[in-house]
């Protein structure tokens, strides 16, 4: 958001003015009073234009705030939140804020998304960085949630396999989309190592480092290699049908990055017990700030 601010030029449009209002005064001088007219008719329609721009861009989003519906929402629907301590439960509602502030959701078809749709992207959001010393999703701006699966290139129809998308580069890199009915379904069953929201924000914590590779930001280098070689160990595994993570996780690092920490966000003691070695180091990277 800040990006396009800076797309508004003032420097140009005060130096264009000056121009302007200097003309004025100088062509009634030389005798052109209609010219000098129609310059300050421009002139003062020009400021308007400007003056209204700079207020719409220096406008501050309302903070948005959790209210006792939303906590019961979040209890209700979010087990995550439900199994917190108070004090964490609290945290998580101010991240929660946060995000609804800071991130535009917008949800296909509709003039004003719900609620219950924000509170779920964020809720993906803030599971997802919890434990991290740092939740600001990158340069993530908008958050697009569409009413169904969609296609490769984004297009809505019945064919439609796509559960969420997060970019990397181009006009979309700060987008990410995701589909209602595959987010909610990811809440509905939270241990079954299945949430495409957690699976794409897991991808934005891969990505903060520039790169969706498989290996996130700030990991210490004796993890990292660690990390890799256990991950070409577990994508063999899981091809050769003797794993229990998601067959998806095989299709490359960063795919499996985002599958395993799912897998790590819903279901940590089955983590633990049948992958002690990828869950050390997921709890290292999580619950450095946590514990
Ligand atoms: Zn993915």
């Amino acid at each position: 958001m800040k990006e396009n601010k800076s797309k508004f030029n003032f420097g140009i449009w005060i130096f264009t003015f000056l121009i302007l209002l200097v003309s004025i005064p100088t062509l009634i001088h030389f005798g052109y009073a209609k010219p000098a007219k129609v310059l300050g008719i421009i002139t003062v329609f020009t400021s308007v234009i400007a003056i209204r721009r700079w207020m719409h861009l220096t406008k501050k989003k309302a903070k948005v705030f959790i209210s006792l519906n939303d906590k019961y929402w979040l209890k209700e629907n979010i087990d995550f939140y439900k199994d917190l301590s108070k004090s964490n439960q609290v945290i998580f509602e101010d991240r929660v804020a946060l995000f609804i502030t800071d991130i535009i959701v917008t949800e296909i078809g509709k003039e004003i998304p719900e609620k219950s749709t924000c509170l779920y992207v964020a809720s993906s959001a803030v599971i997802t960085f919890w434990g991290l010393p740092y939740w600001n999703y990158g340069r993530l701006s908008e958050v697009l949630v569409y009413p169904e699966n969609f296609n490769d290139d984004n297009t809505l129809n019945d064919q439609g396999h796509v559960l969420g998308k997060v970019h990397q580069g181009g006009l979309m890199d700060t987008t990410m989309i995701l589909s209602l009915p595959a987010l909610i379904a990811g809440f509905k069953n939270f241990d079954d190592k299945q949430n495409v929201g957690i699976h794409e924000f897991a991808h934005l914590v891969d990505k903060a480092d520039g790169e969706i590779d498989g290996v996130p930001l700030g990991m210490n280098l004796e993890d990292r290699r660690h990390w890799l070689q256990l991950c070409d160990e577990e994508m063999k595994a899981i091809l050769k049908g003797k794993s229990d993570i998601n067959v998806y996780a095989a299709t490359n690092k960063g795919e499996f990055f985002a599958e395993i920490v799912t897998y790590f966000k819903e279901n940590p003691s089955s983590l633990q017990k049948k992958h002690p070695e990828l869950f050390q180091i997921l709890d290292t990277y999580f619950n450095a700030e946590m514990e």
